[in-house]
């Protein structure tokens, strides 16, 4: 059922706590990606010309329930208000009467962000008491960080239990684009999964065998399934404990009358480093002392082909040992190919990654920011943190 958001609720004057998700790479005490504070601006621009007061509160990095001088969140602050174009003040606590004072003081359409909530160790345990302080600095709970939705935490779920608790612009986002795909999603719908390993995906290959008209298969996950249909990979990456479960998977696939499109060829190389001698091999003919770090162009046509006439497509995971060109070519070939017309959905860091690198992300239609909670979220399992929000 769809959640309310924040257009649904009264919010004028009110203290609003906003969970967002502002795990951002820094270097040398700087954002050096700043896309999760842009992807957070719409609704923190809306509460703030609704004359809300904005409590903003995020994690970032893995401080492991304690404070961490190098997670700060003042760079963050630092680059949110050059983005905003307006004051942003970053407490040095995330609860306590410090806290609450300065939210006392806030003004409507006035900024605070809290400093980086694991740093306390109530937050990934989902500390009632915590919850309870969160609690106290607010009158309306907002969640618009999609990607750590899957997680119950203090500020993702505890709180969320005490306070009218919506969702967020990009939030509701993620959750009408997403749930299109699990409900009603314009047909032929082609799915991509690569990347290292099928143990990651299992959950959302299962899932995606019984919604859509194609899967095509990339990336080291590939290699899994080929060896399970009796090719030998050479040193590719490959999980040898999860052999049975490719096979049930292309057993499902058939049983469902899915066109699973394996790859046909491979880039092979003997080792995964930069300049190396590498060449294109049919699947059955990988040298042995040498690895399948990319699919080959024959592969490229294939997948084209199928995601020519899809009007849905579902990316997860690289198809091949990326960040090391050229085992990018794959990727970025078959990004480039994404037709304009189809309602295209990428899914996971990585893949977020390639495309953006591919120079497509502009003709995409929706870039999740949620790695793990999207694959959660399509292997049809119910995300805590959206569970706890009003539905409308
Ligand atoms: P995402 O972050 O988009 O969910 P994953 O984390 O599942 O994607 O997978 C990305 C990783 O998989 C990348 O580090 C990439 O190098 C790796 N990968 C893909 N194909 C291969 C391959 N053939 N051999 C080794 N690593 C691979
Ligand atoms: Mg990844």
């Amino acid at each position: 059922m769809a959640k309310k958001t924040v257009r649904d609720v009264e919010v004028r004057g009110k203290r609003v706590l906003v969970r967002v998700d502002f795990n951002v790479p820094l270097h040398e005490g700087k954002v050096s990606d700043d896309t999760r504070l842009r992807a957070a601006l719409p609704t923190i621009e809306y509460l703030c010309q609704q004359g809300a007061r904005v409590i903003l509160v995020s994690h970032l990095g893995r401080p492991k329930g304690a404070p961490d001088p190098s997670l700060r969140l003042d760079p963050v602050a630092q680059r949110l208000q050059e983005l905003l174009g307006k004051p942003v003040r970053k407490l040095d606590q995330c609860v306590g009467p410090e806290v609450e004072a300065a939210v006392d003081a806030l003004q409507p359409g006035e900024i605070l962000l809290l400093e980086n909530i694991r740093f306390l160790p109530g937050e990934t345990k989902n500390d009632p008491e915590l919850a309870q302080s969160l609690a106290r600095l607010c009158d309306l709970y907002v969640n618009d960080a999609f990607g750590t939705a899957h997680r119950a935490h203090a500020s993702t779920v505890g709180v969320a239990r005490l306070r009218p608790a919506v969702a967020g612009l990009l939030m509701a986002r993620e959750l009408e684009v997403l749930g299109r795909l699990l409900s009603a999603p314009d047909r032929p719908f082609a799915a991509i999964i690569g990347g290292a390993k099928i143990s990651d995906k299992i959950g959302v290959l299962r899932n995606l065998l019984g919604l859509v008209d194609s899967l095509l298969i990339g990336g080291g996950m590939a290699n899994t399934f080929l060896v399970a249909e009796g090719y030998d990979l050479g040193r590719s990456l490959c999980e040898l404990d999860r052999l049975e479960e490719a096979r049930s998977l292309l057993a499902q696939a058939r049983e469902r009358r899915v066109n699973l499109v394996l790859p046909d060829d491979l880039v092979v190389a003997p080792d995964k480093i930069a300049g190396v001698e590498h060449r294109v091999v049919p699947v059955n003919a990988v040298p042995k002392d040498w690895m399948a770090l990319d699919v080959g162009p024959a592969t490229v046509k294939a997948f084209r082909q199928v995601l020519s006439s899809a009007r849905t497509i579902f990316w997860n995971g690289p198809l091949g040992y990326f960040e090391q060109p050229p085992f990018d070519e794959g990727t970025v070939e078959v990004a480039r190919s994404l037709p304009a017309g189809a309602v295209t959905v990428i899914g996971g860091g990585d893949t977020v990654a390639a495309v953006t690198r591919a120079g497509v992300a502009d003709r995409i239609t929706h870039l999740s920011t949620g790695g793990g909670a999207s694959l959660e979220f399509l292997e049809g399992k119910e995300l805590p943190g959206v569970a706890v929000l009003e539905d409308k």
